[in-house]
């Protein structure tokens, strides 16, 4: 992993994939500008720009299409400027969220969350609405505070939280312009420590009770029988410790994903240490999760987490057929127009199947059937095949996403396929 984002994973061919090697970006053009002015120019001047993140998604969301430009913010320079009074940081547009991590804990401060690994671009992330775990913790988005974006006509623009705009500017999709900087709401700096149970059946399964036992809970399972073979708490070292009486703990350091190694992992069995040291499953210089795979999850309101496991649990030999582990996380309601957890606190199911595209989407649609009920939201970096027509109606303010799009970029240069059909297909 180079420090900058993006750009490491090409094919046989010597065109850009994304991380998992599941989609090849078909733009007419690579570009890497050097400085905000060569990157203003450039847009200004293209009719058709998406930009690269660190490529972590699983569909076309970054592809720009055969007649667009495929921009990489890796050689633009990298801010990462923290205010220790004001407990902010104003971070670069291809930072990682590893290198973030390290510099704001340098200062004795934290994020309050991070996703399942730190090798993830701050600006891609929060672009797609992800999101770690924790009752009580919303999505990556949720620490924004303010935005910096090229527009295209090679304009600046800062959006922040006092800005009628801002509800649709973080979990935007890459679709209003590029994120050259962010500002987050930092915290002081805190402990975590890990514990990972094993074997807690469905049946009788306490949702709240094991969804609030830590700081950060996943539950892990792969369908093969109506259990889950971990549970991963993460608890704060300055917050008063939950009992877990509902499984035993594991005696040893273990991976999600059956067969892979543990070392991969971050530090387990109780051991505290630094929040960025543990609240990521997977340690920033190794591989995440199994790396051969293909990634599907989707948000429903957290109330209906138990019955959404019982329709799981009903197709479950469907879905173990062609599944490396599924993980089931929450995540609080955010304000966001565009995030997945949008006014309701969600509970998350992930999938991570194996890397078989034709064997894995039809038991994608199978799954969505048995979940419609509850008004699924996908993860935007991830594969669904819920209709456009139908997610629109899903977000409340999805027309006010649409006028923001129109209105920011209106010839359109920031949009794509997948943009396009989400806003009008
Ligand atoms: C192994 C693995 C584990 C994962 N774990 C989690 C998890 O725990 N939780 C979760 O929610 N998701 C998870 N994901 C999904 C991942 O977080 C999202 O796909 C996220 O968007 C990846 O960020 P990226 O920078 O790689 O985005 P990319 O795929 O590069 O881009 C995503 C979108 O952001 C846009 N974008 C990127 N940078 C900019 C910029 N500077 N300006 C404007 N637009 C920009 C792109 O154009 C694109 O539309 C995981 C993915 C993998 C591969």
């Amino acid at each position: 992993m180079t420090e900058a984002a993006g750009e490491e994973s090409r094919d046989s061919a010597g065109a850009f994939t994304n991380w998992a090697g599941t989609v090849t970006y078909t733009a007419r053009e690579f570009r890497r500008p050097r400085t905000p002015e060569e990157l203003a120019a450039l847009v200004a001047g293209s009719a058709r720009v998406r930009v690269l993140g660190s490529g972590h998604s699983f569909n076309r969301i970054a592809d720009p299409g055969p007649d667009g430009v495929l921009l990489s913010t890796a050689g633009l320079p990298r801010p990462i400027e923290v205010d220790t009074a004001a407990r902010t940081v104003r971070v670069g547009g291809g930072v990682r969220y590893a290198e973030l991590a390290r510099a704001v804990h340098a200062h004795g401060l934290a994020l309050p969350n991070m996703a399942s690994l730190p090798h993830i671009s701050v600006a891609g992330s929060v672009a797609t609405g992800t999101h770690g775990s924790g009752v009580g913790n919303g999505s990556l988005a949720s620490s924004v505070r303010e935005v910096e974006l090229i527009t295209a006509d090679g304009t600046a623009v800062t959006v922040g939280r006092d800005d009628a705009r801002f509800a649709g500017a973080v979990t935007s999709l890459g679709a209003l312009g590029v994120v050259t900087a962010l500002t987050l709401d930092l915290e002081p700096a805190y402990e975590v420590e890990q514990r990972v149970y094993t074997a807690l059946p469905l049946r009788g399964l306490d949702f709240d009770a094991v969804a609030a036992s830590g700081y950060s809970v996943s539950l892990f399972t792969d369908w093969r029988e109506p259990a889950f073979g971990q549970v991963w708490v993460k608890r704060r070292t300055d917050r008063p410790a939950v009992d877990f009486p509902w499984a035993p703990p594991a005696d040893r350091q273990l991976h999600p994903v059956p067969g892979m190694p543990a070392r991969n992992c971050t530090g387990q069995l109780g051991v505290p240490g630094p929040w960025h040291e543990r609240l990521p499953h997977f340690r920033a210089r190794f591989t995440p999760s199994s790396g051969e795979e293909i990634q599907s999850e989707y948000l429903l309101p957290r109330a209906a987490a138990l019955d959404a496991l019982a329709a799981v649990d009903g197709v479950r030999e469907t879905v173990a057929g062609v599944l490396q582990v599924c993980e089931v996380r929450t995540v609080a309601a955010d304000a966001q127009w565009l995030s997945p957890a949008h006014g309701r606190d969600s509970v998350a199911l992930h999938f991570t199947w194996v890397r078989d595209e034709e064997a894995v989407l039809p038991v994608v649609r199978r799954l969505e059937e048995v979940l419609t009920p509850f008004g699924p939201r996908p993860h935007w970096g991830k594969v669904y095949g819920v209709p456009s027509a139908v997610l629109r109606g899903r977000y409340p303010r999805f027309a006010d996403f649409r006028a923001l799009v129109r209105s920011l970029d209106p010839t359109g240069t920031f949009s794509n396929a997948f943009v396009r059909d989400l806003l009008d297909g």
